[in-house]
């Protein structure tokens, strides 16, 4: 039987990064086993979901390069198959009408706390007779549906992270809510483990990959196949991601969503590389790859049943690779509607030759893409601002006058590096200073500060605009 997994994403929230790395998951997966890979969106909760999260989920999955093969399937188009579904459990005895009230439970949560007992249903209305339901009925009292599940049933299931897995029917909080608002002759709204299963059979699904805070869920699951009939699907529970703290992630680390990341500067290929290794990492040990890359070494025996840690360090590292790598001219693209947003000034056609050597000049410094916006303003601005750094080094001792050698040796031919360190050569000789006193005293004249992206591609860039010579101008101007 061919492979068929899915993703089931809530649109409750943009795209999470706990979502999208079991979507990575899925994926390298599917394309492994040369399978299927569905996109099912869970929007059963009606008041929860919004289309633009929907949207977000669909864009940020677009963007990772996570394709699907089916779907997206929406669960709200799907109710007469739940319908259908809990029908069946009532009709084979194995699911029935709790009337129970609000109150009801809720006294009977705290008679539980009071005995110091874990919250659970009592299954107190697993049995009524039809003139007991009649009278709640009567009453005006709005039914769930619930599915039994018995106390000293055992669900085990080889799970491909964890291994064997086992969990008793006691601790699974007692007969379980599968639908609500269940008013004779309707079957009420299904919840998740109902739609999930039924959607799962339906769309023969054979491996549910998914994260680790389902697998009380996957007990639950495991009990509606055998009532419905069917074999379960093999389950692999992907770890936890945590902050450095050992805590679960959370928005107070930093960012949550996909669409946050993208927003901070991260390119897809870094992000989605990264998301792989949190939890898997591959046979060879290279953790630089292209998700295709991954797919023929990706196996579940390599996932790690601990919680994934957040390392920001790696993402960052992973980031800066690859912006390093990028080709100048697709680095560009992506940095022209950055600095078009901070508002420098160039025509991003006819300037081109000259934005591809500020893009070569910064290539080898930036870590995220918004780095190149504050590392090129001095490269931009018509005039330069002196910050307190480079004011203090351009008042020393004899720093106007080696500006005044660089001036002076600077003409209109200067175009290469080559040409340019030969300046700075003739003016240590001229001097008679260190080459550091050079640099730095050019790099805080040229560029108003004492750290940059490397000086002489920074002053050639400069030169090509004509700007090299009036700062230098100005520059001189200090040290009088
Ligand atoms: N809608 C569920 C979620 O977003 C899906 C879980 C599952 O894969 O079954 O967590």
């Amino acid at each position: 039987m061919s492979v068929r997994v899915r993703l089931a994403p809530s649109p409750t929230g943009n795209l999470h990064i706990g979502t999208a790395r079991t979507a990575v998951f899925n994926w390298l997966f599917a394309r492994n086993q040369g399978g299927t890979f569905v996109l099912r969106i869970e929007d059963t909760d009606r008041d929860r979901s919004k289309a633009e999260f929907t949207n977000n989920i669909l864009d940020g999955l677009t963007w990772l390069g996570l394709d699907w093969d089916e779907g997206p399937f929406f669960q709200s188009q799907r109710f007469d198959l739940y319908d259908r579904t809990v029908q069946t459990l009532l009709d084979k005895g194995l699911a029935y009408r709790c009337y129970c009230t609000p109150e009801e439970l809720s006294a009977l949560r705290e008679s539980q706390k009071a005995a110091k007992q874990a919250p659970r249903y009592d299954n107190r209305h697993r049995n009524l007779t039809p003139q007991q339901e009649a009278d709640f009925e009567t009453e005006g009292r709005v039914p769930v549906i619930r599915f039994k599940i018995d106390d000293d049933r055992e669900i085990t299931w080889d799970d491909m992270v964890r291994g064997p897995v086992k969990w008793k029917g006691s601790d699974l909080g007692g007969d379980m809510v599968i639908a609500r608002a269940a008013k004779r002759p309707d079957v009420g709204q299904p919840l998740y483990n109902l739609a999930v299963v039924a959607d799962d059979i339906d769309m023969d699904i054979t491996h549910v990959i998914r994260g680790e805070d389902h697998i009380a869920n996957t007990a639950k699951q495991i009990l509606l196949y055998e009532a419905l009939g069917k074999t379960p699907p093999q389950f692999a529970h992907a770890p936890l991601i945590l902050n450095q703290k050992g805590a679960k992630l959370s928005k107070r680390d930093g960012a949550t969503s996909v669409s946050e990341f993208r927003e901070m500067g991260y390119t897809a290929a870094a992000l989605a590389n990264y998301m792989a290794l949190l939890g898997w990492s591959p046979p060879d040990g290279e953790e630089r790859f292209t998700l295709s890359d991954a797919t023929a070494k990706f196996s579940f025996d390599r996932v790690n049943k601990a919680g994934a840690k957040f390392d920001w360090d790696k993402l960052n590292w992973l980031n800066s690779q690859i912006l390093h790598e990028m080709p100048i001219d697709a680095l560009l693209d992506r940095l022209i509607p950055l600095w078009q947003t901070a508002g420098y000034e160039f025509d991003p056609e006819g300037d081109r030759p000259w934005l591809e050597r500020i893009t070569a000049t910064i290539a080898p410094s930036l870590t995220l893409l918004p780095d190149a916006v504050d590392m090129t303003r001095s490269l931009f601005a018509i005039d330069v601002e002196f910050d307190d750094k480079a004011t203090k080094q351009l008042q020393g001792e004899g720093v106007s006058e080696v500006l005044e050698a660089v001036a002076a040796n600077i003409d209109n031919s200067l175009n290469s590096e080559d040409e340019a360190q030969a300046i700075i050569k003739a003016v240590m000789k001229e001097k008679d200073v260190k080459k550091g006193v050079v640099m730095k005293s050019l790099r805080a004249g040229l560029t108003g500060s004492l750290q940059g992206p490397d000086l002489v591609q920074s002053w050639l860039v400069l030169h090509q605009r004509g700007l090299d010579k009036k700062r230098l101008e100005k520059a001189i101007a200090m040290g009088e």
